[in-house]
C-alpha cells in the first residue's frame, strides 16, 4: 500500500514537472505575427522617442489584429486589421508617411493572399487608394485577377466602394524632410520600413499581407516585391504564411515567401531551417538585405532579418507576446 502512494506519487511529480512544456508545445488556438520594415537602426542612431513611437503603432496593430482573432475571426481579417492600422500611421512606410520616390511622388504597392485556397490580390503604383491592402484583398474577392496596377487599379477600387483621397494625404512633414535628406546625402536606406502581417485562426486558416511605399528614390515606375506573390507575399495551409520586407529586387529574383514555403512542402524543412536557409544563407550571401516574419500551420513563428533592425511583434493565444526592434 505504502508502495503504491510512492509510485503515484512519483507518476504525480513527473507530470506536474513536464506540465510546461506540454502545455507551451500545444498548438496556440491563433497566432499572428507582424513587422514595420527591415532596415539599419541601433541603438546608437535611433532616439528612445523614435523607438516608442514605433512600439506604440506596433502594438495596436498586433491588438487590432488580436481582437479579430480572440472573437473567431479569420486570419484574412486580422492581417487586414493589422496592416490598415500601419497603414494610417505615419511612422512606416505604408499608406500615409510612405517614402518618396525620385520624382518627389507616392505610389504605394500592397498584397494580400489567403492559405485556405491560395486566392491572393495586390496592387502597385497607387496614390490615391487610402488603404491599399484592402483595394489587394478587393482585387482578390471582387475580380478575376491578381494583380492591377496605377490607374486601373484606382478606377476599380473607387468602384468598389474603397475610400479614395487626394494625394496630399500620404505626405507628412518626416517623410518630405527625409526625402530632401536622402536627395542630399545620396544615402541607399532610408529610416522607415514596409509593413506586413501573417496569421493562423481558430479555424487553422492562414493568411499574409504586405504594404509598403516601396523603396526611397525609387524610380517612377518602379514594383518591388510586395505585389508579386510569391516574392513579398505568400500563404498556403499546407505549410506557412510569410510577409518579407527589404531591398525587392532581391527577393522577387529569390521568390523569397514561396521558396520558404516550398522547402517545408519539398524537403520537410521546418519553418525556423526553410527561413534561416533562404534569409541568412542565400539572400545574405547575395547582399539582398531584409527580413521576413511567418507562421506555420503549426502556429510555430519566426521573424528573422540579416539587417541590424527589423520592427517587429507578435501575439498568440496563449497570452505570449512581444515587440522588438534590433535583431540582437
Ligand atoms: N520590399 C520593399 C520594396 O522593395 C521595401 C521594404 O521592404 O522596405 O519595395
Amino acid at each position: 500500500m505504502k508502495k503504491f502512494s510512492f509510485v503515484k506519487l512519483l507518476v504525480l511529480l513527473v507530470a506536474i514537472i513536464s506540465l510546461p512544456q506540454v502545455v507551451s508545445a500545444q498548438k496556440p488556438e491563433y497566432v499572428l505575427v507582424i513587422h514595420g520594415g527591415a532596415g539599419y537602426l541601433s541603438p546608437e542612431n535611433s532616439s528612445e522617442n523614435e523607438l516608442t513611437i514605433v512600439k506604440n503603432g506596433l502594438q495596436r496593430s498586433l491588438n487590432a489584429g488580436e481582437a479579430v482573432l480572440r472573437a473567431g475571426g479569420s486570419a484574412l481579417d486580422a492581417v487586414e486589421a493589422s496592416i490598415r492600422m500601419l497603414e494610417d500611421h505615419p511612422a512606416f512606410n505604408a499608406g500615409r508617411g510612405a517614402v518618396i520616390n525620385a520624382d518627389g511622388n507616392i505610389e504605394l504597392d500592397a498584397s494580400i493572399m489567403d492559405g485556405s485556397n491560395t486566392m491572393a490580390g495586390a496592387i502597385a503604383g497607387v496614390h490615391t487608394i487610402k488603404n491599399p491592402i484592402t483595394a489587394a484583398r478587393k482585387v482578390m474577392e471582387a475580380s478575376p485577377h491578381v494583380l492591377l496596377i496605377g490607374e486601373g487599379a484606382e478606377k476599380f477600387a473607387g468602384e468598389q466602394g474603397i475610400e479614395i483621397i487626394d494625394p496630399s494625404y500620404f505626405f507628412t512633414e518626416g517623410s518630405w524632410n527625409e526625402y530632401l535628406r536622402i536627395k542630399e546625402t545620396q544615402e541607399k536606406d532610408g529610416r522607415k520600413g514596409t509593413v506586413g502581417a501573417v496569421a493562423l485562426d481558430k479555424h487553422g486558416n492562414l493568411a499574409a499581407g504586405t504594404s509598403t511605399g516601396g523603396m526611397v528614390m525609387k524610380q517612377y515606375g518602379r514594383v518591388g516585391d510586395v505585389p508579386i506573390i510569391g516574392a513579398g507575399t505568400y500563404a498556403n495551409n499546407e505549410t506557412c504564411a510569410v510577409s518579407a520586407t527589404g531591398h525587392g529586387e532581391y527577393f522577387i529574383r529569390n521568390v523569397v515567401s514561396y521558396d520558404i514555403s516550398a522547402l517545408m512542402l519539398y524537403k520537410n524543412m521546418s519553418l525556423e531551417d526553410a527561413a534561416h536557409s533562404v534569409v541568412m544563407e542565400k539572400l545574405a550571401k547575395q547582399k539582398g538585405n531584409g527580413g521576413i516574419i511567418a507562421v506555420d500551420k503549426d502556429g510555430n513563428i519566426t521573424m528573422q532579418c540579416n539587417t541590424s533592425s527589423m520592427y517587429r511583434g507578435y501575439v498568440k493565444s496563449t497570452g505570449e507576446t512581444n515587440v522588438l526592434i534590433f535583431s540582437k
